[in-house]
Order: C-alpha cells, then structure tokens, then sequence
C-alpha cells in the first residue's frame, strides 16, 4: 500500500502569547525537561522524581496530605477523580454554579448518582455562602464542592466561610483550584479543605496533561469506608494511592515525561516563592485593569470578586468579538479567550497566568487591543500604557 508520508510538514507551530484561559505560557526550561531521556517507570531515578515531584505539590498547595499527587489526565480528569472517589448513589452533594465548571461538577454528580443539592450564584459573582447555608437546611450532604476561580467568568469565591459551613454540617469541602493554584494563595491545611483538584496548564505553566490533586485524611477516610466500589478503575485513588506510596504496586504507567515537566515547573515555582508569585500576578492584574479602564472598557466582575489571573472584560457594543480576538492572533501572535456559555459574544477572558503574568504581556496586550479597537472605528480614550506603567512604578 503506498502512503506519502511527506504531505505531512515538519511540526512548526511558531511562537504564541498565551493570554487565554489556559494554556498559558509555558517556560523553555519545562520543555527543555519534558525532552529528558523517557526511563522506566520504576527504575530508582524515577521513583525518586515521583517523591520530589509530591514534595513539591505539597509546598505548591501548602499541605502535608499524604496523598498529594498529579493524576493521569487534564483538570477534568481531577474533577472526576474526586467526586467518584468520595461519592457514591443517593449521596447528597453540594455544588455551588456560577459558571461553566461548577455546572460540570453537578454533571458529573448526576452521572454517578449523587443527590445534587446545586446553589446556582449569578455569573460573574462570587458564590454568596449565605445561600448555601439556606439550601442545606435540613439536609446532610457528604460533600460540599465549590470552584475556587472561575475561568468561565473571572469571578474568585472566597474558601474560608464555605469551609466552616460544611465543617458544621461534617460534609466534606472539595475545592476545585484549577485556575487558582500558583496564581493566589490556596491554604489546604489551614483553610480546611478536604479534596482539591487542579491543572498543570493554567498558573503552573507547564503543557496540559496531569491534575494535581490532595485529599485530607477525613477524605482517605471515607475512601475507605465506601460500601461500593469506586466506579472507575483507572482513577479509584485506592489502587493509585498505593503505586505513588511506599509499595509502588503497579497501578498504570506513569506519564514520565509529563511529570519531568511538571517537577521543573515545581521547581521554578518554588525559586520564586508562593508570596512573590502571588504579588506577581496582583500587582499585572493591576496594571492590565487601570490600562483596560482607561481606554473606557469595563470589567464584567465587580472589583473585590476579581480574580488576578483572569480578567472579563466587556465587549463594547457593535464590536466583532471574534474578528478582533482574530486580528490579536494573526498580527500579534496573542491569543486571548472568548466568553463561554451567555456570555459569548458578550465578553473577552484575558488570562494572566504564571509565566505569562508579566508587564511585557501587559503592555503587548494594551497596544493591541488598542490598535486593533481603533482600526475598527470604537472610541478609545487614550493613556493607557501610561495608566499600567503607572501601576509598576507606585
Ligand atoms: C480549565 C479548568 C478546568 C478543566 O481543566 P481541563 O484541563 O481543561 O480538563 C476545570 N476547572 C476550572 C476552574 C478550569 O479553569
């Protein structure tokens, strides 16, 4: 049979600004370690990168759980990890929705047979926890899950409140952390969060590809204690648990090259210090907001409900949403991302994640969307630039 293998190029996907909701940016020394030579996944070099690759999530989500570990598979992939490892049918479940992801978390409490207890929020807002003390009046829910960050909307949830609502009622707290760990601050520890789930392509800036995640030992605890057994094979944390501890019982196959990458990530993580990450991002998102009102655009989340590594900004009315994110992408290499759900069409996500947090992004981001606004005929009102440098320099 004949096959002309070269129709197919040489892989030259070019260079990119990602300031999207995720990917973002990812740092030439995580490449450079995801190109280490692939070894076996229990030779001794291996098994001592697991431990380190634990030891730094640990740092990362400020815990000392012991099962801290990045699982085979996206953020999803963690979402699902947690819900089918701590539910099981006619649970009650709390998931509070203001966006796209906490209305996949009640998808999948559905399909697994959870009595979904759903506290929807408005999009854009925070969850008011004063609500979710209304709806489980009464009730005795195992779990209670909210989304830390919503990339959806931009919108950031404070934990402390719904942590002790669901201590009182003695529910688990499952936080999703996908877009917020690395970029603000996420105590699991001192915050009292049972199950957290997170990604490696948002504020960790490595590629897509693993989820880390930490359960407490109450969520070990009930692990255990399930009646049936937990529904998915590859992601029961029973068996997994046992691969990445001590006896390191075959399970699956490691993705070894994905966790070189995500180590490195770690490990530039930790050179910076989670404090200075964390102002990191603040202080862009700053810049970015005091440059986007300048212009005369408006923020869709009301300032102290923002998130620093995801900013919604309003489209303005008449301007093509898709031709301008269009225009960033083909003139400056920018991608940026367009709203999600009622919200399409409506708003611009401008991601400032990890890496990709930096005032040479900002300033790029502002001249072009500037320039590109412009050229379409919309009123800008001018001094944005100054507004951001402005920000730098106080
Ligand atoms: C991106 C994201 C997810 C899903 O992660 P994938 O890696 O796309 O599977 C879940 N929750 C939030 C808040 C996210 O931003």
């Amino acid at each position: 049979m004949s096959f002309d293998a070269r129709k197919f190029r040489d892989l030259d996907p070019g260079q990119r600004v990602l300031m999207g909701p995720g990917p973002s940016d990812v740092p030439p020394r995580v490449l450079q370690a995801m190109s280490a030579p692939c070894i076996g996944h229990l030779d001794p070099y291996f098994l001592e990168t697991m431990n380190e690759t634990q030891e730094l999530l640990r740092y990362l989500f400020q815990t000392k759980n012991a099962l801290t570990i990045p699982v085979s598979g996206t953020g999803s992939a963690g979402m699902e990890t947690c819900f089918v490892n701590l539910i099981e049918p006619g649970d009650e479940v709390v998931v509070c929705v203001n966006g796209v992801f906490g209305t996949r978390m009640s998808d999948i409490v559905n399909r697994l047979g959870g009595k979904l207890i759903r506290v929807d929020e408005q999009w854009g807002r925070a969850v008011n926890a004063n609500k979710v003390k209304d709806a489980i009046k009464g009730k005795n829910p195992k779990v209670l899950a909210v989304v830390h960050a919503e990339t959806s909307t931009g919108a950031c949830t404070p934990l402390e409140d719904l942590s002790s609502i669901a201590k009182e009622v003695g529910a688990l707290f499952l936080v999703d952390m996908v877009t917020s760990l690395g970029g603000m601050e996420v105590a699991i520890d001192k915050t009292g969060i049972d199950a957290a789930y997170s990604g490696t392509q948002k504020c960790i800036s490595c590629p897509p590809g693993l989820s880390p995640i930490s359960f407490s030992d109450k969520a070990m605890e009930a692990l255990k204690n399930r009646k049936s057994h937990v529904v998915s094979w590859y992601l029961d944390m029973s068996m997994v648990a046992s691969y990445w501890g001590a006896e390191r019982k075959y399970h699956h196959t490691a993705p070894i090259n994905m966790i070189y990458a995500l180590r490195e990530a770690l490990r530039i993580i930790a050179e910076e210090g989670l404090e200075a990450r964390w102002t990191r991002h603040k202080l862009n998102h700053k810049a970015l907001v005091a440059g986007i009102e300048t212009m005369g655009l408006e923020m869709l989340v009301p300032e102290s409900e923002r998130l620093p590594m995801l900013n919604t900004i309003k489209i303005p009315d008449g301007v093509d949403d898709v031709k301008v994110r269009k225009a960033l992408l083909k003139d400056f290499g920018l991608e940026i991302g367009g709203g999600l759900g009622d919200l399409a069409g409506k708003v611009w996500r401008v991601g400032l994640m990890g890496h990709a947090a930096r005032p040479k992004n900002v300033f790029l981001f502002l001249s072009a969307l500037e320039t590109i606004l412009r050229a379409e005929g919309v009123k800008i009102n001018p001094g944005a630039l100054d507004a951001a440098a402005e920000v730098y320099a106080s």
